[in-house]
This record gives C-alpha cells, structure tokens and sequence, in this order.
C-alpha cells in the first residue's frame, strides 16, 4: 500500500459523504496528517509504507516506522470528521484569503473567495492611501487586514459585535503583521463621534429562512450571528445605511457585499438615504456581489 492508495481510500469516503472537492480536501489532510508539503507528498506518493499503517501489524509492534502509522490514524480520524462535514478550514484551523493565512474556527465566519471581489473593488478604487477605513462585522478580521496589508491605509479599523470574534481577528492581524483598531461595537453603537472616509461591510445577509436550507459545514459550523440577516435578509444593510451619514465623512465611500439577488434592494437603500454614484459589481461567477455608493457633499446638496 502506498500514500496514494490511502489518498483515493480518503476521496471515496468523502465523496460517499456528499463533500464537494472530496479530492482537494483529501489531499489537504494527508499533507497535514504527514506534516507534508504539497511537493513533497507528490514526490512521495509511490513509497510503498510501513506495513503498519496498512493494518500488516498494530502500530504499537512497530519500531522502526517512520511516522507512516501515525499519519495514517491521523489521516483516518480528519476524514472522519470532514465525512461529518466539519469544514476542511476548522480541521485545518485556517484558511486563506488574499494571499494571507487567517486563523478560524466556529466562532467566526470561515473567509470566502467571494469576499475578495470586495476587498479587490475597495483597492481598486481607493487609490489615495491617507484615509480612514471602517470595516463593519470584521468576524475573522479578513477584510480589514487584507485591506490595510495591500491598500496600505493609514488607518484601518474593524468592528464587531462579538468579542470572541474580535479576539481571532486580533490575533490574525497581529499574525499577519498589521496593525489595525479594534472597537466592540453593535453596528455604530461602539464608535462614538468616529468618522470615516470609507465603510466597508460583508454583514450577515442570509434570510433567516433560508439558513436550514445551506450546506451542512454552513448551517451547523459557521456561526449563525455571522449568517442571518433577519427575515429580509436586509437587516443590517439597513442599520448601517440608515445610520451611515453620521460616521462618514463629506463624500465618504460606501462599499457592501451583498447575496446574488440583493443589488437593487441595497441599491435603492442607498439611495433613499441620499448616496449617490451607486454600482453594482459582479463576482467571477457572474453573479451580483458588491454594491457600492458615495455619500454626498454638502456642496451636491444645496446645489
Ligand atoms: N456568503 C456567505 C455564504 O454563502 C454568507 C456571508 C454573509 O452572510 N455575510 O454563506
């Protein structure tokens, strides 16, 4: 028996289990299970193993294994749990996002691929670095560190209402180096006279309804404070829009991820509350993902 052998023994197991990337997820785990890097799994792939660890012998008669049998009753127990769909970042304990390595787990939402349309428009757009920089319902601290690493603002600042989230998001900016503030904070309660040059938000916007109905690593492993939306999904659109005017500055930048069929709600909430340069920006799937709006300058007001 070779690692492959145990590689496609793994895949079928989380295949039977409905996991979507049952071969990449599989893979992953036996890197971690062998503390191997990707190169070097692939250059050992054919190794024949220790008998040990094809159940030739019970690993406790094994002397001279190296380190096969422990992988493998590694290897077993992590496939166990991703066939229960536990999520393959809260077995891993991380997951990547922008290039950058976040520590998660059920307190915080697991970052998406999604959400990097959002920080890539805010980069995009925001092009002067000296300004201030909101980001609303931070969980794992993703978009904010992602933002002041690769836009360099000056200064950055992330809210959230959980404190065990603020905590790991923290911790992830200290790991990747950034420094950023932190406010315990229910939508703006916590900021006091603060104003921003931009927000920046990926709130809960699921519909409460609907949240039974997303896969089981979602509905059961993702935290569900981080997911609903309420019964509209709008919830917190419209919390923090109604209430934007008083933390932004003159002119401040709105920018929001939003669900695939949300843009022309969040739109028109934005523009019932006097924003204006209101778009609409479309993820690699084609799909409607972030809306954005600039609030108005005094002098567009009194025109
Ligand atoms: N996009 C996430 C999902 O698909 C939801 C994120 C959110 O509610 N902000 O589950």
């Amino acid at each position: 028996m070779k690692l492959r052998d145990m590689l496609n023994e793994g895949i079928e197991r989380l295949e039977a289990a409905g996991v979507e990337n049952a071969a990449f997820d599989a893979r992953q785990l036996l890197m971690r299970s062998y503390g191997k890097t990707s190169a070097e799994l692939l250059m050992e792939l054919d190794r024949p193993l220790c008998p040990g660890a094809t159940g030739g012998r019970e690993p406790a008669e094994i002397t001279e294994c190296p380190g096969d049998c422990g992988g493998r009753i590694t290897f077993d127990s992590l496939i166990a749990r991703r066939a229960k769909r536990e999520p393959l970042q809260h077995i891993l304990g991380s997951a990547w996002f922008m290039g950058m390595e976040f520590r998660v787990g059920p307190k915080v939402l697991i970052p998406r691929q999604d959400t990097e349309v959002l920080v890539e428009t805010v980069l995009e757009r925001e092009k002067d670095k000296d300004i201030s920089v909101l980001d609303m319902c931070t969980g794992s601290g993703c978009i904010a560190a992602a933002l002041k690493k690769l836009g360099g603002y000056s200064e950055v600042c992330a809210s959230d209402i959980d404190e065990d989230a603020l905590s790991i998001a923290r911790d992830n900016a200290a790991e990747n180096g950034v420094k950023i503030s932190f406010i315990l904070s229910d939508i703006f309660e916590g900021a006091g006279s603060l104003k921003f040059d931009v927000i920046v938000s990926n709130p809960p916007y699921i519909r409460s309804d609907v949240i039974a109905t997303l896969e089981p690593e979602v509905r059961e492993h993702d935290p569900k404070k981080a997911l609903d939306g309420g019964p509209d999904g709008l919830k917190f659109y419209r919390e923090i829009i109604e209430n934007a005017g008083a933390h932004l500055k003159e002119g401040g930048r709105v920018y929001f991820e939003i669900g695939f069929d949300q843009a022309e709600a969040v739109s028109a909430l934005l523009l019932d509350n006097g924003f204006t340069g209101i778009e609409v920006i479309k993820d690699l799937a084609g799909l409607d993902r972030v809306v954005l709006g600039r609030r108005r300058l005094c002098a567009e007001l009194t025109k």
